[in-house]
């Protein structure tokens, strides 16, 4: 830990900017210099715990909860104007924390957050719940869906403010309060959006906004008996840490964990489509995307000719410094991030898959600070090499083959992930088939990338479970009760209730 005096940012608990009480902070680094750029608190278990009472007083007697959906999304609108505003600051600063290209963080995370933004706030005017019918004789029954409570939040260092809106969108827009701790590596938008928040008028204490280390702080959110539900997206190793220390108070959990994401191209695919789509699928966010193309398993008539365009077209990426325009590949987050990347590209050669592009540090001056990593592509892969089959999360993928189509389905298949797929197939039939064998949450023809706010996202098996944005992110953070109306006024039988129908 680095002591640098006063944090320059704050924690944002119960409406207000405070330090850690232990008043220690640590060093935020820009990943494309290696400069500090920042110093936020380390909070720790009383600060955490702080936060938590601030968020359980909010939620259990606050305003937040008990207004009208109207009045919610009203707030939230304001919200996403603020945002829209600042983006030019915004993004600009999320490209020094995190190294991602300034295109990406003002044309895609920026927007598409204010997009979400907007869609929860709407979408929150239609949750309802159901006037429902007499089951039993002389009675009625009402569901209502109620907010959850308090949501501890975790995000992830890929997207630190898309992230949190995804969180903290439809857990405000349900009417739950919310402690959200960003990743120690990339907390800086999300302080920012603190202040918006702040500036929408949210009443204090419905949001708070907490920096320090996932084993503490993120623990506490997922082991206090104060929090009602964790939300996290970030690695299956933690979301297995997170689903134990979850089990004290039997919190509900929403997980958005890794993904190994096949791209499987049939022989009658339009290659150039493919091969140009595989680019961005593959690099976007220098590969450090949990629904990145990291697996291209195609046909063998055609692997040649895919192949070799894919890797022409992989060297036409330009990396560099991610805040000029004509960027496409931005450093790697961490030194830490670039090392685990370099790791795999050893153990993919030491398999014996052969390196068809990259698997080295870039050269030349604008390089020698920053974590930057070459793209780099393994073809004749084996789907049982672990380069296939964990994630690296970084700018690497790898090429195989296959023969038949329930080959591609089982190769495809083979990964304990399920987050994203594609399949590239101008056959209507066979999409359809192989999209209803794939085992993820989301299978794109055709594409790979596009994510829209109206449709849900969410894995299978060990990416998790429960869903981001649309109706069903919107209602995870909702929870059913069923209220029973005697419409009678009589007196009833002694132990009537004990006995099934009619009580009369
Ligand atoms: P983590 O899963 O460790 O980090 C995600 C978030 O969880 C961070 O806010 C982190 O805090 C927090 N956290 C860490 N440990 C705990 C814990 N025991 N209890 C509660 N919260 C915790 O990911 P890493 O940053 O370590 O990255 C490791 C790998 O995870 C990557 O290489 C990548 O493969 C994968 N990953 C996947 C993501 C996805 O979107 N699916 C996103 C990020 C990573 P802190 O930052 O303080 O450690």
């Amino acid at each position: 830990m680095n002591r640098v005096g006063k944090s320059e940012y704050l924690n944002f608990v119960n409406g207000e900017w405070v330090s850690s009480h232990t008043e220690d902070t640590y060093t935020v680094i820009n990943p494309a210099t290696g400069g500090t750029i920042a110093a936020v608190p380390q909070s720790d278990l009383q600060d955490t715990r702080a936060a938590i009472d601030a968020a359980r007083a909010a939620f259990d007697k606050g305003k937040w909860p008990r207004m009208t959906p109207g009045d919610r999304a009203a707030a939230l609108f304001k919200l996403a104007n603020l945002i829209e505003a600042d983006m030019d600051r915004l993004a600009p600063l999320e490209s020094q924390n995190q190294g991602k290209t300034i295109k990406q963080a003002r044309d895609g995370d920026l927007p598409f957050s204010v997009d979400n933004l907007r869609f929860m706030a709407g979408a929150s005017r239609t949750l309802t719940g159901q006037a429902s019918m007499e089951y039993a004789y002389g009675a009625t029954s009402v569901i209502r869906r109620e907010p959850i409570g308090v949501i501890g939040q975790i995000t992830p260092w890929n997207y630190p403010f898309m992230m949190a809106i995804w969180k903290l969108a439809p857990a405000l827009a349900a009417g739950n309060t919310a402690v959200l701790k960003p990743a120690s590596l990339t907390p800086l938008t999300t302080l920012e959006l603190g202040k918006l928040i702040e500036a929408a008028g949210i009443p204090a204490g419905t949001v708070n906004l907490i920096t320090g280390p996932g084993a503490v702080v993120g623990n506490e959110l997922a082991s206090s008996d104060k929090v009602d539900m964790v939300s996290l997206t970030g690695d299956t190793a933690t979301g297995k840490e997170i689903m134990k220390a979850a089990t004290s108070n039997v919190k509900k959990l929403h997980l958005e964990l890794g993904g190994k994401a096949p791209f499987v191209v049939f022989e009658d695919a339009n290659i150039a489509a493919a091969a140009e789509g595989a680019v961005a699928a593959s690099m976007v966010n220098g590969g450090q995307d949990c629904t990145q193309a990291a697996r291209f398993i195609v046909q063998d008539r055609v692997y040649k000719k895919f192949q070799d365009k894919f890797v022409e077209r992989l060297k036409t990426v330009r990396m560099g410094d991610p805040l000029q325009r004509s960027t496409d590949l931005g450093p790697l987050v961490s030194s830490k991030q670039r090392e685990k990347v370099e790791d795999y590209v050893e153990i993919g050669s030491d398999e014996g898959a052969k390196l068809a592009l990259g698997g080295q540090r870039p050269k030349g001056k604008a390089f020698e600070k920053g974590w930057y990593y070459e793209p780099t592509a393994f073809v004749d892969t084996d789907p049982s090499m672990r380069i296939a089959r964990e994630e690296v999360f970084g700018p690497v993928v790898n090429v195989q083959k296959f023969s038949d189509e329930a080959e591609a389905i089982e190769a495809a298949n083979d990964v304990v992930y399920g987050l994203y797929s594609s399949v590239w197939t101008k056959d209507v039939q066979r999409a359809h088939r192989v999209a209803n064998a794939l085992r993820f949450g989301a299978v794109e023809i055709n594409e790979h990338l596009p994510i829209v706010s109206e449709m849900p996202h969410g894995g299978f098996k060990q990416s998790g479970f429960g869903k981001d944005l649309s109706v069903y992110s919107l209602e995870e953070y909702t929870q059913i009760k069923h209220v029973f109306i005697d419409l009678t006024d009589a007196v009833r039988k002694p132990w009537h209730y004990i006995t099934f129908g009619d009580p009369t």
